[in-house]
């Protein structure tokens, strides 16, 4: 096991109702607020009037901005940070999901920042100081609630990067599992895929001695397979939209990661899909992640073996550990189909026209990846894989 260190201070607030508390949790941060969102969903579902009256029962000055669409575009973060400095902004709460959060997260630091916030995104320049943010959130998926890292798309070029600094987690996240009720099938199986492959990138490493977190990582993937079918068919189900709600922040909250160094290489070839095509990050995740193991199982086919036998509770064939490792992989895969997610590029009716461009982008800063290090070649491999 690696040294580390963990911290996550974001305080979560969990429970039926607990929106409601939004303004005392806020007014500690200061008296002006951004209130940031997506589009007219929470307007339309009373979200909005619950959380704006939080607010002014403390006394909050709001500035609003709404209009974070999924894959959030750096022109409406630098929108943001100018009514921060305008404004004189003290707090800023995201009402959403991953899409608003990051933005928020974004906007945060830019606020901060005399140049370009992009600076942040290109490597330029290192985050160093954010203003506190606070959050209500309505889709489990990102767990961008309690990380600290913000992926944002640039549509000059059409760019997705991330950044993140410890000072980006937010202060406070409220999840409401009943908030999820209206989630369409879609967004929850994104949400789904999403959270579990956060878990996977962290599972699927070169350390050796990591029994604790490999078998938290396995509990928190059990755990999500056998609600996901519950919440698609039953999607008022609260205890099911509970497990899934939890289990997105408990993926990508470090926890699952102690120990270790987790690999990220198919979040990244996975950002040039969302980037390029708009589609939803879970669904390009769904058609990237089968492709990747079975491009790297070989590296390690005793991880696999145990991932297919702990997670899907495949038999170990010890004569042909290769046989096992590869149904583990079939089953991950049969399993984001079954929830409606696309498992081929062809599916997503995506073509191979920007595979050449994409892993020319993917790679530009430098070889992705830690279970095996990948460079331009062969991130056109994974996705001649995914066709
Ligand atoms: P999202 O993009 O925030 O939301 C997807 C859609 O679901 C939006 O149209 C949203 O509408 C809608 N929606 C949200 N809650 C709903 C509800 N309760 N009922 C009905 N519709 C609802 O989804 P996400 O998967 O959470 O975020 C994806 C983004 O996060 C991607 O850009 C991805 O790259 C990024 N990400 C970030 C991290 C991180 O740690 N920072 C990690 C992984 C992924 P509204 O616009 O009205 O809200
Ligand atoms: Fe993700």
């Amino acid at each position: 096991m690696q040294d580390f260190v963990f911290q996550n201070s974001t305080k979560i607030i969990f429970g039926k109702d607990q929106e409601q508390v939004v303004g005392q949790e806020s007014v500690v941060y200061g008296k002006k607020l951004l209130l940031h969102y997506g589009g007219g969903r929470i307007k339309n579902n009373g979200l909005y009037d619950t959380v704006v009256k939080s607010l002014h029962d403390q006394g909050i000055e709001i500035v609003e901005l709404g209009g974070v669409k999924p894959n959030p575009r750096v022109s409406l973060v630098r929108e943001g940070i100018a009514l921060c400095k305008e404004h004189d902004i003290d707090f800023i709460l995201a009402v959403g999901g991953g899409s608003v959060i990051d933005s928020a997260k974004a906007i945060a630091a830019g606020a901060k920042y005399d140049g370009d916030v992009w600076d942040f995104f290109t490597g330029k320049e290192a985050v160093s100081d954010c203003l506190p943010i606070g959050v209500v959130l309505t889709i489990p998926a990102a767990g961008s609630e309690s990380s600290s890292g913000t992926v944002i798309t640039n549509e000059d070029g059409w760019y997705k990067r991330a950044t993140g600094h410890m000072k980006m987690r937010p202060q406070f996240a409220i999840l409401n599992p009943v908030l999820t009720y209206t989630l369409p099938s879609y967004q929850t199986a994104c949400g789904i895929t999403d959270m579990m492959a956060h878990i996977l990138e962290r599972y699927f490493t070169n350390e050796k001695n990591v029994e604790l977190t490999d078998r938290l990582c396995e509990a928190a993937l059990r755990t999500i397979i056998h609600n996901a079918h519950t919440v698609l068919e039953e999607p008022t189900n609260y205890a099911a939209r509970a497990e899934i709600m939890w289990s997105g922040t408990i993926a990508h909250n470090d926890l699952l990661g102690t120990g270790r160094i987790g690999d990220w290489g198919s979040h990244d070839i996975e950002h040039e899909l969302s980037g390029i095509y708009d589609i939803a990050h879970g669904a390009g995740l769904a058609i990237i992640f089968p492709a990747w193991m079975k491009y790297v199982y070989k590296h390690d086919v005793n991880r696999f073996v145990q991932f297919a036998n702990r997670v899907w509770d495949v038999e170990i064939d010890m004569n042909n550990p290769e046989k096992t490792a590869l149904a583990g992989i079939k089953k991950t895969e049969q399993f984001f189909s079954s929830i409606g997610m696309p498992v081929t590029m062809k599916e997503a009716e995506i073509g191979e026209e920007h595979f050449e461009e994409m892993a020319k982008k993917a790679t530009e800063r430098g070889p992705l990846g830690n279970f095996i290090k990948l460079y331009e070649p062969d991130v056109y491999q994974i996705y001649q894989l995914a066709k």
